[in-house]
C-alpha cells in the first residue's frame, strides 16, 4: 500500500467535514477539542453531504457546533452559497453573535475562512456567503440566490417563510440542498413532515450479553424499579459501553448507512434521542418522564426527540396490559393465528376465550425455518388457521398452504377504497386472499384494546410487556387528501386517518390479522369438520356468524355477516 504525503493526507481529510474537524483539531466555543469517542453516533451526521437532510434531534447534543462547522464547510469547500434560517431574529443574534464568532475565535483555520467578523446578518466564507435570518423578521423571503437552506428550529419557525425559501430553491440548476433540523413538535408538523420522506435512519445498538441489536426505546430499554438501563431483549443491565459508545446507522428497512441514501427515500433522516447520550442517566430520563410540571409532548419532542402524537391517536402500551386476565385459556376453540413476516415471523394466537401466545420465531437453520414454527402450531391445533401477511418470503406461505389447505391465508393490505366493509375474503380462486383496509381495521383493533375486557389477554402484565410494547411505536395521523385529476374515488374521502410507526410494530400487525381471521372463523365449530374444513363447501353463500364473546364482530360489518 502506498503512503500518502502529508499534503495528500490532508486532501484527504478535507473531502469530509469530520475528518476536516480531526485534522484540524477543530474546537468547540469553549475552546475543548470536538469529541466523538463520546457521540461516535454524531460522525455519520457530520458527514452527511445529502442534497436534502432531516435531523429529529434533542437539545444538547452538540446540534450548533455541528450546524456552524457544517456550513462554514460546505461554504468554503463546496462554494455554496448560504442561506440560514432560525425562528427569529434574536436567535440569529444569539447565535451569530453568541456561538457562532466564539467558536470563529477559537479556531485559527476558520479565522482564516471568514474575513468579516463584523456583520450579524452575513458572513463571507472563502468565496462564499452565508446569510442568516429569522423567519419571523419579515414576510418574505430573500431574493438571493442560494445552494444550500439550512433551516434549524424548523418547527418554532413561522412555516410560510420556509415554504417561500423552498421554492426560491427550486430555481437552482440541482434543485437546491435544503437541511431541516429540529427538535420536533407535533406529528405532521414541522420537521416530521421532511421525516417522514426520509430512509429514517435510527442508532442501533448491541446487546454484549445476549448479542441482540436493538434501538434504544422509551420504555423498553429501562428498567423503572432500579433506575438503569437494560436490553430490551434479555432485561439485563446495559454497560456504558453497550448503550452509548458503539452502534451503526440503518435506515428504517435495515440497511446499514454508508454514506448515501439507500432506496427510493428523497431524504436523509436522522434521529438521535436522549437516551443515546453518555451523560444522561436512566434515573434522568424518569424523571423527565415522571416531571408533575412537563406535560407528555415534552417527554416526546425534548427527551425521547419524537414528534408528539395525541392520545386518540396512539394506544399506550399500560392500555394494552389492562386486558391480561390471569386466566388460563383452554385452547379447546378453534385457534387462529396471524403472522407478521419480515423480520423472521411475529405471531399471535387467539381464539374466542382470548389471545394466549405470541412468539417471534428468527431460528434458520438447514432443518429449521420461521414457518416450521407455524407448522407446528397448525399440526397441534388441527381446526387452527393462519392469516399471513403478503409482504414476506411467499414460499414458505405456499408450502403451508399446500400442506394444510384451506387453512392458510394471505392479508392484503389493499382495500378497495369505494367499498364500506374492512375486511373482504376472497372467494373460488382466490379462496386463500383477504382484503384489508389497514387503517380502519388498525383503528378498530386500537379501539377494541382501549375497551378493556374486550380481548383477553391470557396471562400476567410481564408475560404480555414485549406484545405491547409494540403498541406504543405506532401513531395515527389524519391525512388530508388533495384533490387530484382522474382520482374520484380517494376525493370521496376527503381526509383519512393512517397508522405510522416509529419503531418495530410486528406483534400489533400479527395481531391485526388474527383479528382479521377471527371475524371469519372465530365463532363455533358446527360447520367445520376435520382438517381440510372448506372442501365442497359452496362458495359465496351467506350465513350468519354467531356473536363471539365479548369480541365484537359486528364492529366489521354492518349486518354481522360472513361469506363462508
Ligand atoms: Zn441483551
Amino acid at each position: 500500500m502506498e503512503l500518502l504525503t502529508k499534503e495528500e493526507m490532508i486532501q484527504a481529510a478535507n473531502l469530509y467535514p469530520y475528518s476536516w474537524t480531526l485534522q484540524n483539531e477543530i474546537k468547540n466555543e469553549v475552546g475543548l477539542p470536538l469529541d466523538f469517542d463520546k457521540r461516535p453516533w454524531l460522525k455519520a451526521i457530520y458527514n452527511d453531504l445529502s442534497p436534502h437532510q432531516a435531523f429529529l434531534k434533542p437539545p444538547q447534543i452538540g446540534a450548533t457546533v455541528m450546524n456552524t462547522l457544517k456550513s462554514l464547510w460546505v461554504a468554503k469547500n463546496l462554494r455554496r452559497q448560504i442561506i440560514y434560517t432560525l425562528p427569529t431574529q434574536g436567535d440569529v443574534q444569539d447565535m451569530v453573535g453568541g456561538s457562532f464568532n466564539r467558536i470563529i475565535s477559537q479556531n485559527p483555520i476558520l479565522m482564516d475562512w471568514v474575513r468579516d467578523h463584523d456583520t450579524v446578518e452575513q458572513k463571507s466564507v472563502g468565496e462564499s456567503m452565508i446569510f442568516y435570518r429569522g423567519t419571523f423578521t419579515s414576510k418574505q423571503a430573500m431574493m438571493i440566490p442560494s445552494g444550500l437552506n439550512i433551516h434549524d428550529e424548523v418547527d418554532a419557525s413561522d412555516p410560510n417563510v420556509i415554504v417561500q425559501y423552498e421554492n426560491r430553491l427550486q430555481a437552482q440548476e440541482d434543485g437546491g440542498w435544503r437541511w431541516y433540523f429540529s427538535h420536533p413538535s407535533l406529528s405532521g408538523h414541522g420537521v416530521d413532515v421532511y421525516w417522514q420522506q426520509s430512509d429514517k435512519k435510527e442508532w442501533y445498538i448491541t446487546c454484549s450479553k445476549c448479542d441482540t441489536e436493538q434501538t434504544l426505546q422509551w420504555p423498553q430499554n429501562v428498567d423503572m424499579d432500579h433506575k438503569r438501563f437494560i436490553c430490551s431483549h434479555c432485561k439485563e443491565i446495559l454497560s456504558e459501553e453497550d448503550r452509548a459508545y458503539k452502534g451503526c446507522w440503518k435506515n428504517q428497512d435495515g440497511v446499514v448507512w454508508t454514506g448515501e441514501i439507500a432506496g427510493d427515500y428523497l431524504f436523509s433522516g436522522w434521529h438521535v434521542s436522549q437516551l443515546m447520550l453518555y451523560n444522561k442517566t436512566a434515573k434522568q430520563i424518569i424523571d423527565a418522564y415522571n416531571d408533575p410540571l412537563k406535560d407528555k409532548q415534552y417527554f416526546y419532542n425534548y427527551v425521547l426527540g419524537l414528534p408528539y402524537v395525541d392520545s386518540d391517536d396512539r394506544i399506550d402500551p399500560a392500555v394494552v396490559l389492562r386486558n391480561c386476565v390471569d386466566t388460563v385459556n383452554d385452547q379447546t376453540d378453534r385457534v387462529v393465528i396471524g403472522a407478521d413476516t419480515g423480520h423472521g415471523i411475529h405471531f399471535v394466537c387467539m381464539n374466542k376465550q382470548g389471545v394466549f401466545y405470541y412468539e417471534h420465531a428468527t431460528t434458520i437453520s438447514a432443518s429449521q425455518t420461521p414457518y416450521d414454527r407455524v407448522k407446528e402450531l397448525l399440526k397441534r391445533w388441527p381446526k387452527s388457521i393462519a392469516v399471513f401477511d403478503q409482504g414476506g418470503d411467499l414460499i414458505g406461505v405456499r408450502q403451508l398452504q399446500s400442506e394444510y389447505p384451506g387453512r392458510v391465508f394471505l392479508c392484503f393490505y389493499n382495500k378497495d377504497r369505494k367499498s364500506i366493509e374492512p375486511i373482504e375474503w376472497g372467494s373460488n380462486d382466490e379462496y386463500w386472499k383477504v382484503r384489508v383496509d389497514r387503517n380502519r381495521m388498525m383503528t378498530l383493533v386500537v379501539e377494541q384494546l382501549r375497551d378493556t375486557g374486550r380481548i383477553l389477554l391470557n396471562g400476567t402484565k410481564d408475560e404480555w410487556y414485549d406484545f405491547a410494547a409494540m403498541f406504543g411505536n405506532m401513531y395515527r395521523e389524519k391525512i388530508v387528501a388533495k384533490e387530484q385529476k382522474g382520482k374520484d374515488d380517494r376525493t370521496l374521502y376527503g381526509s383519512e386517518y393512517v397508522w405510522k410507526r416509529n419503531g418495530p410494530d410486528h406483534f400489533a400487525h400479527a395481531f391485526l390479522y388474527a383479528m382479521v381471521g377471527m371475524q371469519r372463523f372465530g365463532g363455533g365449530e358446527a360447520k367445520v369438520v376435520g382438517d381440510n374444513v372448506y372442501t365442497g363447501m359452496q362458495s359465496g353463500r351467506i350465513v350468519q356468524a354467531p356473536v363471539i364473546n365479548s369480541f365484537a364482530p359486528d364492529a366489521f360489518t354492518k349486518e354481522n355477516q360472513v361469506l363462508l
